[in-house]
């Protein structure tokens, strides 16, 4: 296993193609665009080491029998799934903010269990190939990013029928040695700062579909890939000194990138699915679910740390004592304590997969997610309430910083006695990053928009045995 140090380290020794700005940029790994995220993946490294948090943050492998990181674990079991979300609510209340690990988790996760079942209905070998690929990842603590979502073009048509037929990654030519590919995949949560690219198809295929039927793994540095860093709320503040406006250190949201596959050769032994669609689904389908469940961890740990700086905040403008403040973070309290018991309830209930490992309920992930698109915004809006106008019209730290008006702002901007203004001031920076357009769009679209998750809801639901409950209670029609 590797401590953050470490982590960063082993990144520099990746040459990635990667265009910000309308640049390319040579050291990404040395940007102050990509540096913020690349430091919150890094506590991922970092809390695995501390032995107080050994239990939560590591598991032991089932392949190799040696400590790994609880980021390259399968999910054995309901105790697995539960830890899981207690990971991110941990972590997220270290960084505040998404720490991007999590969607290549799902990812190995979702690979495990369909390659299992492809070589048992095709007799193909994936899923030995797959075994051997995850040894080496959980041996090398390696970070993975799961592309899953395609350009996807005119969204009235499949794949296949695209006039453009790259706007869904698809295998472009078969080769003995293996396969090339050629498409686009966006939203890519900590693609730049990760060593390996988990590629996944984003919807069920038909026998038409066959090409766009792909799971691989690609290399960060891979000959063809090129990533373009997304912008972000307020991204020009992280090149200001000392980041101050930023309200942390750490990046707002998890650093998504647009993946470019430009005739990507990914040979055999890293392919893990080549054509066989009618698993596809099933595939997005476990991805989706263990990955809706995990914003009931993540997004609750960054909450806290919301809720935490509302409350100072509120005490040091002097109104913390006012029940009606007080009342408003009770609803802070409720919204957050709402979305982790649905995310460890649907690990409670939790099944076994064929290939041994745990699925989480689908109903209640979906469910999770579902409240997540609603309550981030709610405590948002909390949050600027409480925190008042300050949030969006405070001067600049440079103003503060500045020898002929800084003394007077410092003065003016004065809370209560004994709580430093320069605090008061990283406190409304980080509410207002926190709670900002990037944050809030990320948590409605983040592991899929909430139309995905009703569709899921209403198919779990399975409305013809609760009207057969109801007939049965109500006395009415035949059973
Ligand atoms: Fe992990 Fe949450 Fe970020 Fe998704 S949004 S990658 S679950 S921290």
């Amino acid at each position: 296993m590797m401590n953050g140090k470490q982590y960063i380290d082993s990144l520099k020794a990746r040459k990635p193609r990667v265009y910000y700005l309308g640049e390319r940029l040579r050291d990404p790994y040395s940007h102050p665009a990509i540096i913020p995220h690349m430091r919150t993946a890094a506590v991922t490294y970092d809390l695995a080491m501390e032995d107080r948090h050994a239990e939560i943050m590591t598991a032991t492998s089932h392949l190799t029998g040696e400590k790994v990181s609880r980021f390259t674990h399968l999910f054995w079991s309901v105790d697995d799934l539960i830890k899981k979300i207690e990971m991110l609510r941990l972590i997220g209340r270290e960084t505040g903010t998404c720490f991007q690990r999590c969607v290549g988790l799902d990812g190995i996760n979702a690979i495990w269990s369909v390659t299992y079942e492809i070589d048992r209905a095709k007799g193909t070998e994936y899923h030995a190939k797959f075994r051997k690929y995850l040894e080496r990842l959980q041996k090398e603590d390696l970070m993975s990013a799961g592309a899953m979502t395609d350009v996807k073009g005119d969204r009235s048509l499949p794949p296949w029928q695209q006039p453009d037929p790259d706007m869904y990654v698809r295998i472009v030519e078969r080769r003995p040695d293996g396969i090339v590919i050629r498409g686009a995949k966006t939203h890519i949560t900590g693609a730049v700062n990760s060593h390996e690219i988990l590629v996944m198809p984003t919807l069920g295929l038909p026998p038409e579909g066959a090409d766009y039927a792909v799971v691989c793994a690609v290399p960060i540095d891979a000959p063809g890939l090129t990533l373009v860093f997304g912008r972000q709320t307020n991204d020009e503040r992280k090149e200001e000194e000392g980041m101050f406006d930023c309200g942390t250190s750490f990046g707002v949201v998890g650093g998504e990138s647009t993946l470019l596959f430009e005739d990507v050769f990914v040979p055999s032994e890293r392919v893990f699915m080549a054509g066989e669609g009618e698993f596809a689904g099933s595939l997005v389908d476990r991805f989706s679910s263990w990955h809706r469940a995990n914003y009931g961890g993540c997004k609750a740990g960054n909450a806290d740390i919301l809720l935490g700086a509302t409350a100072l905040l509120t005490e040091i403008h002097g109104t913390i004592k006012n029940s009606i403040v007080k009342d408003k973070l009770t609803e802070i309290v409720h919204l957050v304590e709402t979305i982790y018991a649905s995310a460890v309830g649907s690990s409670a209930l939790g099944t076994k997969l064929p290939a041994g490992n745990w699925m989480v309920d689908p109903l209640l992930a979906n469910t999770v997610k579902q409240n997540v698109t609603r309550f981030l915004y709610q405590v948002g809006r909390l949050a600027h309430d409480l925190g008042g106008g300050i949030l969006s019209t405070l001067p600049s730290d440079a103003d503060f910083r500045n020898g002929e008006i800084g003394g007077l702002l410092t003065k003016y901007f004065a809370g209560k006695e004994g709580f430093p203004t320069e605090e008061k001031r990283k406190l409304c920076r980080y509410i207002e990053n926190m709670t900002s357009v990037a944050t809030l769009v990320e948590a409605l679209h983040g592991a899929g928009s909430p139309q995905a998750q009703r569709i899921v809801m209403l198919r779990q639901a399975n409305l013809p045995e609760k009207t057969r409950m109801a007939k049965k209670v109500i006395g009415i029609g035949k059973e």
